[in-house]
């Protein structure tokens, strides 16, 4: 152990129950640090800009090396950083702020980790292909899967939302940024629901206080693979179902997983063990569902 206690935070709105913290402290520890992580459970709503920008600072003094920072606080937090990483910059939304002393710096781990949970799936969507991609969900984990997506080379994507507006803004983001792809809204009858090569799933329905899943896979091609966003429960009614009828399905803790190893990486210098990491928070969610029981335990919630 080094003789300094290295210590992170999470700032954000109902994040009592966010497994993050379980996933940074265990793996921090295995390599070798006196690894701290702090939960500053703030109402969103009720915290101004200026009351934002002070709980930054003292966690700064306190002695924090970083703060991981979640809704509602991944665009307001960027009026108070010295400088934002690339994509972070080109996403607009920061999930990790790191302190050095060149300053706080903003950058965005919850697209890389969405990016190396498809890399590290076997037989995955990069073995069955992303050339054509439908999206569900436009809110913020729909921006970081997108910027995903499009990073890894989809040179279609269709984004779909009960919320037009949100998916039109979506699709003018990241048609800006990503100019050799084709990014359009769908609707609900599309033609990509039956011909893309996969879909990803970026709603909070499949949590236990938005129950079913969003949409039939059956409605899929034969060989189309799910992504799933949600990770509490850990086999979501979509990623049962879709897995019943023989379509490959991920579930969403590849994602939550990667953003905690990506952070400490940034965080600490060192190389975290992503499958380590991976499989606790596998037996993390474990522990939270009843044997034969989908749901979530009541109360918990999947933030940060
Ligand atoms: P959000 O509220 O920002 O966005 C959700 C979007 O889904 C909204 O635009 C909404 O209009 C749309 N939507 C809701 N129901 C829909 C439906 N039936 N069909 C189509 N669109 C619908 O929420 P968010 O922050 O993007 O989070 C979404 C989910 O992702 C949550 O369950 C969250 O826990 C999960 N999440 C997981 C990870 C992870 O690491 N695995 C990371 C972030 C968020």
């Amino acid at each position: 152990m080094s003789a300094s206690p290295f210590r992170v935070a999470l700032l954000g709105e109902g994040v009592g129950a966010s497994l993050t913290p379980a996933m940074h402290e265990q793996e921090g520890r295995l390599l070798g640090l006196d690894y701290h992580y702090d939960v500053v459970d703030v109402a969103g709503a009720a915290t101004s800009d200026a009351d934002l920008g002070r709980l930054l600072r003292d966690l700064r003094r306190e002695g924090h090396r970083g703060v991981n920072v979640t809704h509602p606080f991944k665009q307001r937090v960027i009026a108070h950083l010295d400088r934002l990483d690339d994509d972070a910059a080109r996403l607009g939304a920061v999930n990790l702020v790191r302190f050095t002393e060149a300053g706080a710096t903003g950058h965005n781990t919850d697209w890389t980790g969405f990016r190396s949970s498809l890399r590290s799936a076997p037989g995955g969507p990069l073995e069955g292909g992303l050339a054509t991609v439908l999206q569900v969900g436009a809110g913020g984990a729909g921006a970081a899967t997108a910027y995903a997506l499009l990073d890894l080379g989809a040179s279609t994507l269709g984004v779909h939302d009960v919320d037009g507006e949100r998916a039109r803004a979506l699709v003018e983001r990241c048609a800006a940024l990503f100019p050799a792809a084709t990014v359009r809204v769908a609707s609900a009858d599309d033609a990509l629901w039956a011909s893309a090569d996969g879909v990803v799933h970026a709603t909070p329905v499949g949590m236990d206080h938005h129950p079913g899943p969003s949409f039939d896979p059956d409605r899929l091609r034969a060989d189309a693979w799910v992504a799933e966003v949600v990770y509490r429960p850990l086999l979501t009614e979509l990623v049962v179902r879709t897995r019943a009828s023989g379509r490959r399905a991920l579930d969403g803790s590849g994602m939550a997983a990667g953003q905690a190893v990506d952070s400490l990486r940034l965080l600490t210098g060192r190389e975290p063990d992503a499958a380590r990491v991976r499989a606790h928070l596998v037996e993390l969610l474990a522990r939270e569902t009843a044997p034969g029981d989908a749901r979530r335990v009541p109360g918990a919630t999947a933030r940060g």
